[in-house]
């Protein structure tokens, strides 16, 4: 359905230049032996530093530890081959291109490319791989490590809340923001707790009616007022209602017209202050790519957002909008979604997303 990293690494390697082969790549193909020393060669470190070698340098290197259990581990040796810098800037040249195709944010990639060349140059590599495998596990490593970063445990998170725990969630119409309620609700209901939702988009009936209908499937109470209520009304109601029945959890749904439009978001402030949600949910639709990433902003700057609902990654064209969009704005995932059925809901997992993103659906 989609290319995977993985197919445009292949397609890389089988439509570059001849400077990508392997024998002009490696450093020591025939020439260098086991017994070179790691180092760079005498003299390199005259050279002034490109561009990317000054922001490598800034970074904190990766604990050895970590990068010994990374995907290319066992392919960093104390002795084989190690790659020449200048093929390897095309090749890197390459690979951004294909990141970029993929939907993943330009910073996001730039983060990548740094941790790809970091996980190459100077390291030598077993003679029995070849450059592909050495690139792909590069490439996996710098990109687990930029979703690691985004794991949000959710379920430990609100063991440890106070009741009733106020979750609010906000996203533009039509991204999956109802449904992702829902799911949220049946999979809280399962665990034990009890839930309440909360209809504070009061713009359209159509919204109320649609989350009443979630509501029932799933078997939550659902606090609604009628059409043009005044939404941070209906939260407080459906937070006295959880206080007084000691319920568990409250969710609020929000309105999502334009996300340009003050009025929302002076509707969506608000509801913030009155309800004082211990956790604020963008969710952002992976098919919108960088408008989800400049929705996402302009929410976190109203309100303040605490973690990410990423939806309809079942048909995430490219498959790189988690990777993007998390990282850019600075917050983590909590869950994605993957189907319109009330389970298909998954907490975050950066392994899952990284075998996504490189197997993909045309593996
Ligand atoms: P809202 O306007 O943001 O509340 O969006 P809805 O929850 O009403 O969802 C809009 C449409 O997207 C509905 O048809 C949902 O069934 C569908 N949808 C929601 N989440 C997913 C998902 O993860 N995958 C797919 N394929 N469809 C989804």
């Amino acid at each position: 359905m989609f290319d995977s990293l993985k197919s445009k690494l292949k397609n890389i390697f089988s439509t570059s230049s001849p400077k990508l082969d392997s024998e002009s790549i490696f450093e020591g193909e025939g020439g260098i032996g086991p017994e070179e020393p790691a180092a760079a060669a005498p003299g390199a470190e005259e050279k002034p530093l490109s561009r990317k070698e000054q922001l490598r340098a800034g970074k904190q290197k990766k604990p050895a530890q970590e990068e010994a259990g990374g995907t290319g581990g066992d392919m960093i040796a104390s002795s084989g081959k190690k790659i020449k810098e200048d093929p390897l800037d095309d090749l890197l040249d390459e690979l951004e291109l294909a990141l970029l195709e993929s939907d993943v944010a330009y910073p996001v990639v730039q983060d990548v490319i740094l941790g790809v060349r970091d996980n190459l140059v100077n390291k030598k590599h077993g003679r029995q791989y070849t450059l592909e495998q050495v690139v792909e596990a590069a490439v996996k490593d710098s990109v687990r490590s930029v979703l690691r970063a985004n794991e949000f445990d959710f379920d430990t998170w609100v063991e440890g809340q106070p009741r009733p725990t106020v979750m609010m969630f906000v996203g533009i119409n039509g991204t999956g923001k109802t449904t992702t309620i829902a799911k949220i609700a049946k999979r809280l209901k399962d665990d034990g707790r009890s839930v309440v939702i909360a209809a504070c988009d009061t713009f359209r009936a159509g919204a109320i009616e649609q989350l009443s209908i979630h509501a029932e499937r799933v078997g939550v109470k659902i606090v609604k007022q009628g059409q043009d209520a005044d939404p941070s009304a209906v939260a407080f109601d459906a937070i006295e209602h959880a206080r007084s029945k000691g319920k568990d959890v409250v969710l609020l749904d929000t309105a999502g017209r334009m996300q340009t439009n003050s009025n929302l978001i002076d509707e969506m402030k608000k509801i913030a202050r009155v309800s004082k949600p211990a956790l604020k949910v963008f969710v952002g639709d992976a098919l919108a790519g960088n408008d989800a990433i400049e929705q996402a902003k302009v929410f976190d700057t109203a309100i303040g957002i605490d973690a990410i609902v990423l939806t309809k990654i079942d048909t995430d064209a490219k498959g790189g909008a988690a990777l993007s969009i998390a990282r850019t704005i600075g917050k983590p995932i909590a869950f994605v979604s993957d189907g319109q059925g009330y389970d298909d809901l998954q907490a975050f997992d950066s392994e899952w997303m990284l075998e996504r993103l490189f197997e993909g659906a045309d593996e």
